[in-house]
């Protein structure tokens, strides 16, 4: 068979979806298969060109033998990273060149023929080392690359395995997924907003949402009773080693239910997806333990301690609830401020001194952190489900009936329209997944993460933008003087 019917016969085997995953070789000794990927190893030994491919499902060892003269030739040419389709048969290897440590050890494919299909520059680090020893900056600068990384894409594909999991298991628990605005308007959780300027209305803002607090708890007003959403979050911080920009939490919202209630179904959640995602790790205490607040700082010096009884045990995970936080402290305006966000709301028994605004320093929140190994893995509460509460709140806050109206009006509101009692939580996602992948920050479990200073350096945001679109926006840049 000549070399061009044998390439025809590749492409009509690709049209028909023919192409074989290197993680189904190893059952298919004998057979003649066509597979694609890149070059990860090329060791040329003259007669023999060994070329180690790999897909998205594994890697497996090549061999183009003198004999395959076309096929040969070629494999002479390849070099790490190209892309190519390789049509060839699967031999079993001799007992003692056998490798089990791979999962296609026991394989090697005879290459019979080959098509580049894409070549690729000289890489500008190694992509198949674990990555730690090149500088960050390079690795993100590069980051389609980078990605290429095992490791990376271990990391990655475990974090979309543990969203398809968390999502199936709320679905079943009765909670339906939503997903709330990117563009709206400041949403007072403490931090800094980024705004986005309006062309169609000059002189106004956009604001994107730090969490879904308000639309979450909206969504309770509106009947649904159970919410969640991956929901992506922007906090304008100054740079903070360990932060980013936008980030991803789990976020979840549910009516009629009490601090136990979220606290339970949330605690059921994470226990199933450590033990079927991360069978290797251990959960030091189930039910997680509930600490207050004042006998963590007392205790540990810490409102997220690491209670983990071996901090050297790269697989063990201590969940602790932290519970029972005071709901208010001072500013530095001397005035009070909320510790967590002003929506959450008090313990029963503190009601009545929050209505009467009185030893507010004594008024408990009913608010619950989640500690993990030492950091804060996540935090929410039962809300302010009456009108009054939540106007008791802002007053105690000593904000003005003008600033309580602009920013909490459609709050109000929508409380005072039957709102059933709710609470809910949220996890900082990329957070648990690093710690999931024993990885020393966020950024490596963020497919495009930015720089610590909050830069994409390889798309090279923050830009500029053109002179014509923020004469559109009607704005102008002031020189720094
Ligand atoms: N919105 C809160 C946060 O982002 C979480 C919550 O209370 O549900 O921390």
């Amino acid at each position: 068979m000549s070399e061009i019917k044998k390439e025809s016969n590749i492409i009509s085997k690709i049209s028909n979806g023919m192409r074989t995953y290197i993680k189904d070789l190893a059952g298919k000794v004998g057979e003649e298969v066509t597979i694609s990927g890149w070059v990860d190893v090329r060791r040329d030994h003259g007669k023999l060109i060994f070329i180690d491919l790999r897909d998205m499902s594994g890697k497996v060892q090549m061999v183009a033998l003198p004999n395959h003269a076309e096929a040969h030739a070629l494999a002479n040419t390849v070099r790490p990273e190209w892309v190519v389709e390789v049509s060839g048969k699967i031999n079993a290897r001799p007992e003692r060149m056998i490798n089990k440590d791979e999962v296609n050890g026991a394989v090697e494919i005879e290459m019979l023929s080959m098509k580049v299909l894409n070549e690729a520059s000289v890489p500008p680090f190694d992509v198949t080392s674990d990555g730690k020893e090149i500088g960050e900056d390079t690795r993100l600068k590069y980051r389609y690359l980078d990605l290429r990384r095992p490791r990376m894409q271990k990391n990655i594909r475990n974090r979309s395995k543990v969203m398809t999991l968390v999502r199936n298991i709320l679905e079943k628990e009765g909670f339906t997924e939503i997903e709330t605005p990117s563009l709206t308007i400041a949403t007072a959780e403490g931090s800094r907003d980024f705004i986005v300027p309006s062309r169609i209305d000059p002189g106004n803002f956009y604001a994107l949402p730090q969490s879904p607090q308000q639309y979450k708890q909206l969504l309770m007003s509106a009947g649904f009773e159970k919410y969640f959403q991956f929901a992506r979050c922007f906090r304008d911080e100054d740079s903070r080693g360990d932060r980013q920009p936008e980030f991803t939490q789990m976020d979840l919202e549910m009516s009629f239910a009490t601090e136990d209630d979220v606290m339970a179904v949330n605690e059921k959640t994470i226990i199933e997806v450590v033990q079927k995602l991360y069978p290797h790790k251990k959960i030091q205490q189930i039910p997680f333990p509930k600490i207050p607040y004042k006998e963590a700082m007392e205790k540990y010096g810490s409102d997220k301690p690491d209670i983990r009884t071996d901090k050297n045990d790269p697989n063990l995970l201590a969940f602790a609830w932290i519970v029972d936080f005071p709901m208010f402290e001072k500013g530095d305006d001397g005035k009070w401020t909320f510790t967590h966000n002003p929506f959450s709301g008090c313990k029963p028994e503190c009601f009545d001194d929050l209505m009467n605004k009185t030893n507010i320093e004594k008024i408990m929140a009913s608010q619950y952190d989640i500690a993990l190994n030492g950091y804060e893995m996540g935090g929410g509460s039962v809300r302010n489900h009456r009108p009054d509460a939540l106007k008791k709140v802002l007053e105690i806050m000593e904000y003005s009936e003008e600033k309580i109206e602009r920013e909490y009006g459609h709050m109000l509101k929508a409380l005072g329209s039957g709102t059933p009692p709710h609470g809910g939580i949220a996890w900082g996602l990329d957070r648990m997944i690093m710690i999931l992948e024993n990885e020393p920050n966020i950024r490596e479990v963020i497919a495009f993460a930015k720089t610590g200073e909050g830069k994409d350096l390889m798309m090279n945001a923050p830009g500029k933008v053109s002179a014509e679109q923020l004469r559109d926006l009607r704005i102008e840049i002031k020189q720094k003087k």
